[in-house]
């Protein structure tokens, strides 16, 4: 910490802090980059401030998204560093954790994740942090990447969409396991079970339905079973990646009752995008797991509200246009939802009687909880002053030109969403203002030593 004095306040009629929605002042030290205090709406300027007065813009917390796929080096033409943090910066988004896979090298060595953060480094828009890769026969680096600082190990249950990144067979995941629990690491997974998908109708044409049921829900439900067992023998932490069955919710919720270390995300487009209104052909809809029926995202809506799932991230996995080829079967599975996160899931929330205050808890501080980036997710004291400036109640085309991922492909096209992400702030500096932003100050995140 710094003895530094506050040099810039924000001021706002609605700023969302920890204990609600208030008119307040935040005061920052921008030689440290912290939020120094949270002062009444009127309080004096501290004598060297500069202020920002936001008027009734609502002062959120920066988002923490915890599932990209910024695919860096390697496949640079699906998306990069560069393109990925400058659309997360536009979208409110302050803090990123890039996936292992889908780069070339994938991050399951130290020595990848080292090439990574050497190409991240000069690129960031956003503070980013990275996850390890847990895949066959690298039981042995697991714990060099968590002394070398990444978050978190990923893994496969089923083929990845990448062959360099090999899925775990049930042996492999439980031996990985076993390691990563023993240094008090977390695994994050993929659930969907690999003979439920083998045994289901094989996805071609250009038919939603047909692929909705090459991927069921019991895939997911056995998957999320499975792996609540396993972390109860091994009292390991595991998270369910990008959960979309809603009826595995009843045995997350028992399980975290029961004390078993298990937690869960979901993401914007199963909250706000139906299969009852995929087009044939609309291949941008694609992802695995599939987004569902309407009935199922009622269900996730409950699953969030009653907190069984804690987090709300994009799994924004680009490609480029070529690969999203009107067939089902053929077309890359994923959606690139960077920028749009904050007002897609605002609009719907909305909607639902939902509150920003929420939207914050599912898109901030429970992804910075969930990988120990303590000094991120909240506007508070001793925390970075990352923020995003909203315009809740202004509503806005999604205009896929006006987008920054570096392929202009997104199923939120000719949306209107409400939520005008004005500007963004990086520990106490504007990244960017009206969805353009400045020259790169991200920093790499590492984990942190838990207490
Ligand atoms: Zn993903």
């Amino acid at each position: 910490m710094s003895d530094a004095d506050p040099d810039l306040v924000l001021r706002s009629t609605r700023v969302v802090t920890p204990e609600g929605i208030r008119a307040a002042s935040v005061a920052v030290t921008t030689v440290d980059g912290r939020i120094s205090a949270v002062l009444p709406h009127d309080a004096a300027l501290p004598p060297a401030a500069r202020l920002e007065d936001l008027g009734d813009d609502v002062l959120l917390p920066g988002l923490v998204d915890t599932h990209v796929h910024v695919n860096d080096p390697g496949r640079t033409e699906w998306e990069g560093f560069a393109s990925a943090t400058r659309a997360a910066a536009a979208g409110g988004v302050t803090t990123l954790v890039d996936m292992p896979l889908n780069s070339v090298p994938p991050t399951t060595t130290v020595r990848a994740l080292e090439t990574k953060r050497a190409v991240a480094r000069a690129a960031a828009h956003v503070d980013v942090g990275f996850w390890g890769g847990a895949v066959p026969g690298n039981v042995p680096d697991l714990k060099p990447l968590h002394d070398a600082g990444v978050l978190g190990f990923k893994c496969f249950l089923l083929h990845s969409g990448v062959d360099e990144f090999p899925h775990l067979a049930p042996a492999e995941l439980d031996a990985a396991l076993r390691e990563i629990a023993g240094f008090g690491g977390l695994l994050i997974v993929h659930a969907e079970d690999p003979h439920l998908i083998d045994r289901a109708p094989r996805p071609s044409g250009p038919r939603y339905a047909d692929f909705l049921a090459s991927r069921p829900r019991e895939a997911e439900n056995r998957a999320v079973a499975g792996l609540i067992e396993l972390a109860r023998e091994h009292a390991a932490r595991v998270h369910i990646l990008h959960l979309s069955s809603a009826e595995a919710l009843p045995m997350i919720a028992a399980a975290r009752r029961e004390g078993v270390p298990v937690s869960a995300e979901t993401c914007p487009h199963f909250l706000t995008l139906t299969a009852e209104e995929v087009p044939d052909g609309a291949t941008e809809f694609k992802c695995c797991p599939p987004i569902r029926e309407a009935a199922n995202q009622d269900a996730l809506w409950q699953g969030l509200a009653d907190g069984t799932v804690d987090c709300v991230v994009s799994d924004h996995s680009p490609c480029t246009a070529d690969l999203k080829a009107r067939d089902f079967g053929e077309a890359w599975g994923g959606i690139s939802s960077l920028q749009l996160g904050l007002p897609a899931v605002w609009t719907e929330a909305r909607r639902r009687g939902r509150t920003l205050e929420d939207v914050a808890r599912w898109m901030s501080t429970a992804p910075a909880g969930l990988v120990g980036l303590a000094h991120k997710g909240a506007i508070e004291p001793g925390r970075d002053a990352d923020f995003a400036v909203l315009a809740p109640d202004e509503t806005f085309t999604v205009d896929p030109a006006a987008l920054h991922h570096r392929n202009q492909v997104t199923a939120y096209a000719g949306r209107t969403l409400y939520g005008v992400v004005r500007s963004t702030w990086l520990r106490g500096r504007k990244i960017a203002d009206h969805g353009t932003p400045t020259p790169p100050t991200g920093r790499l995140l590492e984990r942190q030593p838990t207490a």
